[in-house]
């Protein structure tokens, strides 16, 4: 079991000992109001003091199950042996030299293996950064040196980061962009296939919404005028949306035959988070770049853009970079978090942990009629939230269910365009007892709203 909770001496049980936030939380937190940034929000006010494997400590004594994983990132568990202990020993030997000053060996070996766990058998080449967007962006200045064009395609529902240009990529504007622009040009958005919202339907979803999508950049565009398509094989924040299968097929097809860079945002997906090392494995597709982040760490900062070594190589010499990309902390986490994935097979845990969450969501869909949608893969489950016998979206009763499980001790989050979906992306390493009691208390949730 050890090697399964990542902090070893934390107990894997959830554990509600005062209101959540409890009084020590609430002191910080009247601390926290007076000294952080008010547009900085936090889900769950409550302050931790340790967590891994599935749970959260915080500061009163509770111990949360975590059906969050800090938005899928600790997919290897908040404290994992591997990461804490490559971590320590770099920390030990040097925090940071700059590797465009004098360079090191862990950013080369974390290049080697993305080029190894990325889909495809062309040659390869990545630069690492410290954020997703920084990855995106950084997508977006190499892919436009390689086609020497401007344009950067990209879907309803997206969403790749809070920097000017991922905000403009970005298609939510509340909370992402609101009040923030103008923002960078040259930027198209077109439709997704959104199988459940699709107004003729599921069935002929993916032809139609591909259709619509390229009927749109060829006319409104240009084919020849843009550098980048830029989707998420699942899209996360707008909503763990899977587009309906042979959409990204016929998307990636058309950006071929017109030589436009398709780029693969697995921030989110990537990284045994839905089964596979990358979500866009599903349906055989090799991306000309990849983007990544978020679970690639262990929740240290860092961030990568993987891809054809012609693309990458497209960049000027110092072209690309920047002060901290890469730091050799962070590879040290990326290296044990690699290894953690590997050696405890967490793609296979993703997958059952689909299998115990699926069958009891569909279940729970039988008996709510406020439950529209079960859907997403591995470990990014979400239900969309819906008037009973409608499809209008339903946002408050997402906030009232996530509401009371917060107040039970489970972590969730909410996400989606109209703020009505429910999304668990519990650590890959979470015991099956915690999922299940997780599953309960969202079950007696839904009884009791
Ligand atoms: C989170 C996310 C980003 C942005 O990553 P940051 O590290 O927050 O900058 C970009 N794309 C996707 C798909 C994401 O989920």
């Amino acid at each position: 079991m050890t090697e399964l909770t990542g902090g070893p001496s934390l107990p894997q049980e959830r554990r509600v000992v005062t209101a959540i936030p409890g009084p020590k939380s609430l002191e910080l937190q009247a601390r926290r109001t007076a000294a952080v940034a008010g547009g900085v929000g936090s889900v769950l006010p409550v302050f931790t003091v340790r967590a891994g494997g599935g749970v959260i400590e915080d500061v009163d004594g509770n111990s949360l199950i975590d059906f969050g994983s800090g938005i899928a990132v600790t997919s290897v568990g908040s404290s994992a042996e591997a990461v804490v202990r490559r971590a320590s020993a770099q920390l030990a030997d040097f925090t940071h030299t700059c590797f465009m000053v004098t360079p090191y060996e862990g950013y080369v070996e974390v290049c080697e293996q993305l080029a190894e766990l990325t889909p495809g058998d062309h040659a390869k080449k990545s630069a690492l950064f410290n954020s997703g967007a920084e990855a995106v962006e950084n997508a977006v200045k190499i892919a436009r040196a390689y086609t020497k064009r401007q344009a950067v395609v990209v879907f309803d529902h997206g969403y790749h980061g809070r920097t000017n240009l991922t905000m403009a990529l970005t298609a939510k504007n509340m909370p992402y962009k609101h009040g923030f622009g103008p923002f960078a040009p040259e930027v198209y958005r077109v439709p997704v296939a959104y199988g459940y919202r699709w107004p003729t339907g599921p069935e002929n979803c993916a032809e139609e919404a591909a259709a619509q999508a390229i009927d749109m950049i060829s006319k409104q565009v240009g084919a020849d005028n843009v550098a980048a398509i830029i989707i998420e094989p699942v899209l996360g924040e707008g909503g763990f949306i899977e587009p309906a299968k042979g959409f990204l097929p016929r998307i990636a097809q058309f950006a071929k035959d017109n030589g436009i860079v398709f780029v693969a945002d697995e921030i989110q997906s990537g990284f045994c988070r839905t089964g596979q090392w990358f979500a866009c494995e599903d349906e055989g597709i090799v991306p000309d770049l990849i983007t990544t982040a978020k679970g690639i760490a262990g929740g240290l900062p860092l961030a990568a853009v993987t891809g054809r070594a012609e693309i990458m190589d497209a960049a000027h010499p110092g072209g690309l970079g920047g002060t901290y990309g890469g730091n050799p902390v962070a590879c040290a986490a990326a290296l044990g978090a690699i290894e953690t994935m590997r050696e405890l097979d967490l793609n296979a845990k993703a997958r059952r942990i689909e299998e115990v969450m699926k069958g009891r969501l569909a279940a729970l869909q039988e008996k709510h009629g406020i439950i529209g949608d079960v859907r997403g893969r591995g470990a990014m489950i979400a239900i969309e939230l819906v008037e009973p016998g409608t499809k209008t979206p339903n946002a408050a009763a997402a906030g009232a269910l996530a509401k009371a499980c917060h107040a039970e001790g489970l972590l969730v989050l909410t996400c989606g365009t109209y703020g009505n979906v429910l999304r668990f992306l519990p650590p890959l390493v979470i015991g099956e007892d915690l999922l299940n009691e997780g599953l309960d208390i969202i079950e007696a949730a839904l009884e009791r709203i």
